[in-house]
């Protein structure tokens, strides 16, 4: 057959030196970069080289004359994918790498998507995806009380399922990332949750179907141009059903590609794994790096035993690669790591000893403390220290916690002592929707009139509904837009407009309701604290269950509750609602210097840092129930689950294999009232038993007064200004 596409001009690839990039390696790491054709699984512990191999094989491939366009290169993040592309620029040009497929499993998948419906259905291939902002307005109508949405049809929508939006989205999505459809929900669901009663089974499988439904073009009624929707794991589901049902397409990803890469392979689910396979299946070209030790995505339905623990099954020619040395950490540190992921219940061929490359260094901390705040206050004072004494920049400088809540303390002490930060994957404390919500109402029952208390106004107006749902919805943008004209025409406050009335009757009652809710929230108490917890019981808490959903997007185990808990045991420090308010519009204002300052500390969930490495690492909140998370263990017949114990001790070797000079961890003897021991985890470990035992016998006094902090955020309240530069709006 004669092709019409012109020949194309070869691409120099003359100035990459492929004796170059093998330069440095140790003899396992450039078998596995030579590795020339098949399938091949290079296992390896955390901070063995993996990505450093398969970035520096990729560069072997183009420097070979593989076309970039040829190789398809998975990673699981966007960030992790940018961070490649550009080590890969550095080392073959820009030139060289044009073409190439790296991204995400996500983004591969939407690519293929688009452009097949487009050639398969023309117009009718046309889809949106399903993104944050629709799914809450979707999943809000499916799972509300029918009367509520009356012009919506029932089903999908009015389900009345007493449901957090997130759980059973998560839910949802976790069956998706295991190929399973909402025909079979009932299976599905109660194959990945064991631990769930039945009616709890019924009700998300009925989720299921509506949400599914609310996706077609004829339900799709939230939005002005009704379309077909997709979220992001139908994107993979559809892909992955275009190669495995229609051969034509299927035949041209398998000749288009001659080499798949895939990063992180531990926590690919068994859709993405499928995709993989079928791309490589032709070609057989699979090159897969991992390590079933860091696997931590359970949650989200990805289990290595279903993927790489069945390499030999899928492959039987293919080569397993294992490079045991540790170039990351010292000795020291390996070791430890050793021991802790030697408890995990890991089949023995997939195991993987690290061997340390460099010599012992300086030994790990223990430290303890009595609570969040002094534990905080010790880990930035002697990061201060330590990089004075080491000459360390604060970019090579993390502090890791297990949840979201747990930054308060953190944040709070880093701005304290001047300390420019960066929260990885995340925003500050009080930056968080529900804190941000809260500060509002304290706002509000301050001074509705001046120009924080019209910010306020119409945040929370806009907060949907609070405890009378049906009525406080007519008040949305619509309505501010509205009360914001009137305010301008007659020249009063936004509040005080929004007080004389005069809208629609609905409106009105709607309007009175907040109002009272704001009376009643004011009349509860002269603190911040009260005011807060009865912000929380007039509504706000049902608010946050029923509507906007108790878990952060992430679903990694961060709440918005453990967050509004975190901010009322926070308040009582404060002697008035004023300080309180000040105090918190200050620290979002630091915040958002903090945010542009080019060296800055790290700070992020340990999640978020898989993959990344600091000279000195900070581990916090290293508690029983804090890690393991108290959320994330799962419990049949009160008895924990050995696969949920197990993920949250995989959290915690990916936390401590960051380092690569010095790692401190620490935990509060009290956390929201309770005291804590402890993880197990720390006791896992036996290269650090006296700091353990040390630590347990000896809690590390407050190096400050805590009064003396109480009076310094109460001089410092009165300091600042209610400003925040970042453009938002409290
Ligand atoms: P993780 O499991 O955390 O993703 P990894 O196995 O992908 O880790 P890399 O991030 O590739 O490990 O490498 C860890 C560190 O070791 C990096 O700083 C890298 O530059 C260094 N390194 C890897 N191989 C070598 C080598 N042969 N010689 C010197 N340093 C190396
Ligand atoms: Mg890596």
């Amino acid at each position: 057959m004669v092709s019409d596409t012109p020949p194309e001009t070869p691409i120099d690839v003359s100035h990459i030196d492929i004796e170059g990039l093998a330069k440095g390696l140790n003899p396992s790491q450039e078998s596995a970069f030579r590795f020339d054709a098949g399938a091949a699984l290079v296992l390896a512990g955390a901070g063995s080289g993996k990505t450093t191999v398969l970035i520096r094989r990729i560069a072997r491939l183009l420097a070979e004359g593989v076309p970039a366009k040829r190789i398809l290169v998975a990673t699981f993040t966007r960030r992790a994918a940018d961070d490649m592309a550009d080590r890969l620029l550095a080392l073959v040009g820009p030139e060289v790498l044009d073409g190439i497929w790296i991204g995400t499993f996500h983004s591969h998948a939407l690519r293929i998507v688009k452009r097949e419906w487009a050639d398969l259905y023309g117009k009718e291939g046309k889809f949106e995806i399903a993104d944050d902002y629709w799914q809450e307005r979707a999943v809000r109508a499916i799972l509300g009380r029918s009367g509520v949405n009356d012009k919506l049809p029932s089903p999908p929508y009015c389900q009345n399922i007493k449901m957090d939006r997130k759980t059973a989205l998560l839910a949802v999505s976790a069956c998706k990332n295991m190929g399973k459809y909402a025909e079979e929900a009932e299976t599905a669901l109660a194959y990945l949750y064991p631990d769930w009663e039945k009616p709890a089974i019924v009700d998300t499988a009925r989720f299921w179907r509506c949400y599914e439904m609310a996706k077609t073009k004829e339900y799709d009624l939230l939005s002005k141009v009704p379309c077909k929707r997709l979220d992001f794991d139908d994107l993979l589901l559809e892909c992955w059903m275009l190669l495995r049902e229609n051969a034509s397409i299927r035949t041209k990803y398998e000749v288009a590609f001659d080499h798949i890469l895939v990063d992180e392979t531990q926590d690919t689910s068994d859709v993405q794994w499928e995709i993989a396979r079928a791309f490589a299946r032709r070609n057989g070209n699979l090159f897969l790096v991992g390590d079933v030790g860091q696997s931590i995505y359970g949650f989200r339905g990805c289990d290595p035993r279903r993927t790489v623990m069945a390499f030999r099954k899928a492959f039987p020619n293919g080569e397993i690669h294992r490079l045991p040395a540790n170039y990351r950490a010292h000795e020291t540190l390996v070791v430890l790591a050793n021991e802790l992921i030697a408890h995990a219940d890991l089949d023995e061929r997939y195991r993987l000893e690290m061997q340390p490359v460099r010599k012992a260094g300086p030994a790990p901390e223990v430290t303890r403390h009595v609570d969040q705040d002094s534990e905080a206050a010790h880990v930035v004072r002697s990061l201060v220290d330590r990089r004075q004494n080491n000459a360390l920049d604060y970019r090579d400088i993390a502090i890791l916690y297990r949840t979201n809540a747990y930054s308060r303390g953190i944040e709070d002490a880093l701005i304290a002592c001047g300390v420019p930060y960066h929260i990885t994957g995340g925003t500050s404390f009080y930056n968080r929707k529900e804190v941000r919500d809260m500060i509002s109402y304290l706002q509000l029952t301050v001074d509705p009139h001046c120009p924080a208390g019209t910010e306020a106004a119409k945040r929370l107006l806009n907060v949907a509904s609070k405890r009378h749902a049906a009525r406080t919805r007519s008040l949305g943008q619509g309505f501010v837009k509205q009360v914001e004209e009137l305010a301008v025409r007659k020249q009063w406050s936004f509040y005080e407009a929004l007080c004389r009335g005069g809208f629609t009757t609905a409106q009105d009652i709607a309007v009175k309701d907040f109002r009272d809710q704001l009376k009643e929230i004011k009349s509860s108490g002269v603190t911040a604290q009260v005011r807060i917890m009865a912000a929380r019981q007039t509504g706000y808490d049902l608010y946050v269950e029923l509507e906007d959903g108790d878990l952060e997007d992430d679903g990694e185990g961060s709440s918005r509750m453990e967050n509004l808990d975190e901010l009322i045991k926070f308040a009582s420090r404060f002697h008035s609602v004023e300080a309180f308010l000040s105090f918190c519009g200050g620290q979002l204002r630091k915040f958002g210097e903090s945010a542009r300052a080019m060296d800055a500390v790290q700070i992020m969930t340990i999640h978020k840092s898989k993959g990344l490495e600091w000279r000195l690492v900070h581990v916090i909140g290293f508690a029983f129930l804090i890690l393991p998370h108290h959320r994330c263990l799962r419990y049949i017949d009160g008895e924990c689950t050995a696969d949920s114990f197990d993920e949250e001790r995989r959290v915690a070797y990916v936390a401590v294999t960051r380092a690569k000079e010095w790692l401190v961890m620490s935990w509060p003897t009290y956390h929201n009232d309770k005291a804590l021991g402890p993880s197990p985890f720390l006791t896992e470990m036996p290269t650090i038993a006296t700091q353990v035992n040390e630590a347990m016998a000896k809690q590390l006094e407050p190096e400050t007064d805590p009064n003396e902090f109480d009076d310094l955020i109460d001089a410092e309240a009165l300091a600042l200004e209610f400003d925040i530069d970042d453009g938002s709006t409290l």
